[in-house]
């Protein structure tokens, strides 16, 4: 399938969407606003700018040419905003590691991915420490100094972040070129063992952007965004680029504040001190503020904060709406740049009681602009929206993923009759907002993060004592779901207590750096046999619902 050329006019000039073009406008509209690290540093948006071709110029002298991958490892930083912006404007490939993984699962995408330099965090050391003598094409390290002191540690650095940008001119020459080069790089991790390469163009991003913008600031609703907000990312800038909100607020020229590594009482004094107004995290964050004993002392009545990654429980919203704050759901996926729908309470329903307006929040969302969203049967057929049945989500949009990385199959398989498959289920109702009540991916979500089934199952396989396992994910107030396994024992071990011992093989696994330590499951299971579909697999729907009782 393939969109018909009817009439093609040519403009004066072919403009291409650069991430360039994001970054110029608010030196005029707010060269004065503020930009906040934690309680360490602030400058203004005229800094910024000054930093970004400081930053570009001290890449050049590092040798990073066109078509090069940067590397970052940092928390949610002035710095990290920097790289999204120089190292995508200089034509290079800007990669966030998603420093969550296990250290061999980050080796993996250093090397999948070919980076050529590494900018890392002090405080990030350890993970990169073991796994170096293993990173293949990487040529220069730079070290980010989290604190005044020199870390003990055996790597060697080509330069320090601040002492390279120190002597650098503030003005770079940023180019034009093709608005589809690839800007962006970062992983996902999902059913099978090696994360995914998910990657998108400048084309991609700016529209995306401009996506956001009407998606979240244009409607006559609840939570809508303007230039005037303070905004903060709750969601890891190294997961698909802090859902894109730091293009966006950046553009508007907002006072924006960068909380560092995630710590409760950090976040809330900032939120305090700052007078944060808009923030979005997965559904964990915000139940770890809420449960937080200073929770009741501080006025969260501005603060704006958009949920995803997971759906948002009705509890929780109730919960965050007592503690005022006004909060919604949003949805996305890495794939996707990642927003698809924001669940916007429509003008009519302000009449509404708060217990329905809550059942709206926590749907999944509308569409927003520009985003084609339709639910099928497994034949390929609209399922109707009529808020019952349920079929699985696909959408369009002009600024999903073309693919995986290096990964001709496995985008194949994103990618059929013309639509991004989601694996996601849902219903539409007559509103036209979408429910996500199901997942056809068999994977495992926990605080956000993805722990792939089949790798709990292969992992316990290899223990003598099991003769058959299934690792499923059960719902968990705090973290969204938690790993569960179902161990069916071999006939000379069973009636054996092997609890602890089994436990123990994932602790070993986490150990030696295969797996992240929120794979490690809570509870093993010992059942006498485990339920099968028609066609002999793990009917993971089933045995989820036995589990859950
Ligand atoms: P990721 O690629 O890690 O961002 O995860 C994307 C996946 O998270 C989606 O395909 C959904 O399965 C899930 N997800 C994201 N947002 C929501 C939401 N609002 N409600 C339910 N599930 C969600």
């Amino acid at each position: 399938m393939g969109v018909k050329i009817i009439e093609r006019t040519d403009s004066a000039y072919s403009y291409p969407l650069l991430i360039r073009n994001l970054l110029s406008n608010s030196l005029m509209r707010s060269p004065d606003q503020e930009i906040i690290y934690r309680d360490k540093m602030r400058y203004t948006y005229r800094e910024l700018h000054a930093r970004v071709a400081k930053l570009a110029n001290a890449l050049e002298d590092l040798g990073v040419k066109q078509g090069d991958t940067v590397a970052v490892m940092d928390y949610d930083s002035h710095r990290y905003l920097e790289c999204y912006f120089a190292i995508p404007m200089m034509g290079a490939i800007l990669h966030t590691v998603h420093i969550r993984l296990s250290p061999e699962q980050i080796l993996y995408t250093i090397n999948h991915a070919e980076d050529d330099v590494i900018l890392v965090n002090s405080e990030l050391l350890p993970l990169l420490e073991p796994i170096m003598d293993k990173v293949e094409t990487v040529k220069k390290i730079i070290l980010i100094k989290e604190t005044d002191k020199d870390p003990e540690i055996s790597i060697s650095f080509d330069d320090e972040y601040e002492s390279m940008l120190k002597n650098q001119s503030s003005e770079f020459n940023f180019p034009d070129f093709d608005e589809n080069a690839r800007a962006t790089t970062f992983y996902t991790s999902g059913t099978t063992g090696n994360p995914k390469g998910v990657y998108y163009s400048h084309r991609q991003l700016v529209l995306h952007t401009f996506g956001l913008m009407t998606g979240l600031c244009a409607f006559d609703s609840q939570g809508i965004m303007n230039s005037g907000d303070v905004y903060m990312p709750l969601t890891p800038m190294f997961h698909v680029h802090a859902w894109g909100m730091p293009y966006l607020f950046t553009m508007l020229g907002n006072k924006q504040i960068y909380p560092g590594r995630y710590e409760p009482e950090m976040i809330l004094n900032l939120i305090v001190k700052e007078k944060v107004t808009f923030s979005h995290c997965v559904p964990t964050i915000i139940h770890m503020l809420v449960n937080s004993p200073v929770i009741n002392k501080v006025d969260l009545s501005n603060w704006k904060v958009v949920i995803g990654g997971s759906a948002l429980p009705k509890g929780l919203c109730t919960a965050a709406m007592k503690a005022n704050i006004n909060i919604y759901s949003a949805y996305g996926m890495s794939e996707t740049c990642p927003l698809l729908t924001v669940a916007h309470i429509k003008p009519h329903m302000r009449e509404w009681d708060e217990e329905k307006q809550i059942d709206i929040r926590c749907k999944t969302g509308m569409p927003i602009p520009l985003v084609d969203l339709d639910i099928i049967d497994p034949m390929g057929n609209p399922v109707p929206h009529d808020g019952e049945h349920t079929g699985e989500v696909v959408v369009r949009a002009p600024w999903l993923t073309q693919g995986y990385l290096k990964n001709h199959e496995k985008s194949e398989e994103l990618w059929r009759d013309g639509w991004l498959h989601t694996d996601d289920v849902g219903n539409i109702d007559k509103e036209g907002y979408l429910k996500i009540t199901d997942r056809l991916k068999d994977v495992i979500k926990t605080g956000g993060e993805w722990v792939s089934s089949l790798e709990l199952e292969d992992i316990i396989s290899q223990h003598n004592a099991v003769s058959e396992a299934a690792a499923v994910g059960i719902p968990d107030e705090k973290w969204g779901e938690r790993p569960v396994i179902l161990v069916v024992l071999k006939d000379e071990f069973k009636g054996q207590d092997l609890e602890d011992e089994l436990k123990q093989v994932f602790v070993k696994q986490f150990e030696l750096g295969n797996l992240p330590k929120y794979g490690i499951p809570d509870k093993i299971m010992f059942v006498d046999s485990i339920a099968k579909t028609g066609v002999g697999k793990l009917d993971k729907k089933l045995i989820r619902t036995q589990v859950k009782k």
